[in-house]
């Protein structure tokens, strides 16, 4: 009999990245065996190990495999400073339209600041002032005495993310989404956002409940009183910045995953770097990025993976025994992965 198993499975590109990437990729690898694998693991390299093996930060090997596979799970990568490389990042962001950044922060590790805190940031990740328009304009002898960017929203992409983040809590049981904006000042930019989400909502009437909040006053209140809210939905910048303060009200990089969705791939991965600090010396915590590949479950519709693995998360940082250094314990990466799997 064959093993129907070996042919069912999904491939996906995995990116082992460099520095902390491959010590937290290998528990993900060990983790997902002991799971009995619903995926194919299709291995390329970027970043720096990929430039010092053949000159290219992003080789077109890796950009072709995660075009077959349509879905990444990608380890950190470092953007080396000067020698004008563009960040791998935004290269596979324009390359795959990857319009949609989606990361949740769940309170998993109990006796920090905030408990019960359990929400979702979808960040616009192609417009906005990251499109990066920017010149300065000379004055006499000062070629720097304005600088100057320019921002751009359109109707047609501020309808897809809307659509995504109303879509995305009506498939996860979410029951409010909240359009922050700062449409009040920047009213043609943020304007635009703000009216086509409000547009956009109405269709989710019978569905979802949604409100709007100021940017400014939106991040008071998440640190006031976050369990107000739910799914937030933000134009590029204003998704940047909230969706790191949100994963500091969880505990940190360490905790936090990220899912970036485009039209021709769906690429996963840690918020954080690639921690070149710690690399090498087992003191990484890869929660991040197994939580990303519970992302990249769900996304693939394997509910009972995601939720398995998460359980096995929550039980093991549950006491001290089970955590890494950065949130307070003193277990090592692969010590950390041994744990979870005895939990399998
Ligand atoms: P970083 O996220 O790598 O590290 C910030 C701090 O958090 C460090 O002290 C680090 O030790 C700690 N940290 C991060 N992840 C951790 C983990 N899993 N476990 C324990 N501690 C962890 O940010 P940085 O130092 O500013 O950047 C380093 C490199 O990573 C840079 O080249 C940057 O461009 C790159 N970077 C890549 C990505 C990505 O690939 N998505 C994201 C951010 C930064």
């Amino acid at each position: 009999m064959t093993n129907d198993n070996t042919h069912k499975k999904i491939p996906v590109t995995l990116i082992p990245g460099d520095g902390i990437g491959p010590e937290i990729v290998d528990v993900v690898e060990r983790v997902f065996d002991a799971m009995g694998n619903p995926f194919a693991w299709d291995k390329h390299q970027a970043g720096l190990n990929a430039l010092e093996k053949g000159g290219d930060l992003l080789p077109q090997t890796t950009l072709d495999s995660i075009r077959r596979n349509g879905l990444a799970l990608k380890g950190p990568l470092t953007t080396p400073v000067g020698g004008g490389f563009r960040s791998v990042n935004v290269r596979l962001r324009e390359t795959f339209q990857l319009y949609a950044n989606v990361r949740p922060a769940r309170t998993i590790v109990p006796g920090g600041r905030y408990e019960k805190i359990d929400l979702v940031m979808v960040r616009e990740n192609l417009e906005g002032l990251y499109v990066g328009h920017e010149h300065y304009v000379p004055i006499g002898d000062d070629a720097h005495a304005v600088a100057m960017a320019t921002g751009i929203n359109t109707r047609a992409g501020s309808r897809r993310i809307a659509k995504f983040a109303f879509d995305y809590a009506v498939r996860n049981n979410r029951k409010k989404v909240t359009i922050v904006h700062k449409a009040n000042v920047l009213k043609a930019l943020t304007g635009l956002f703000l009216e086509t989400a409000k547009q956009v909502g109405l269709n989710y009437a019978d569905q979802i409940e949604f409100n709007d909040r100021i940017v400014d006053a939106c991040a008071m209140q998440l640190v006031l009183n976050p369990w107000q809210f739910d799914v937030l939905v933000s134009t590029n910048l204003f998704g940047d910045i909230l969706s790191d303060q949100i994963a500091g009200l969880v505990g940190g990089l360490g905790m936090a995953p990220g899912a970036n969705i485009g039209e021709g791939a769906s690429i996963f991965e840690a918020v954080h770097g690639s921690a070149p600090d710690i690399a090498g010396q087992g003191l990484a915590n890869p929660t991040a990025l197994l939580l990303a590949a519970a992302l990249m479950a769900e996304h693939k519709g394997l509910h009972k993976i995601a939720r398995d693995l998460r359980d096995a998360i929550d039980a093991t940082v549950a006491t001290v025994d089970g955590r890494t250094a950065d949130i307070g314990g003193k277990v090592s990466t692969s010590k950390y992965g041994d744990l979870l799997i005895e939990r399998m």
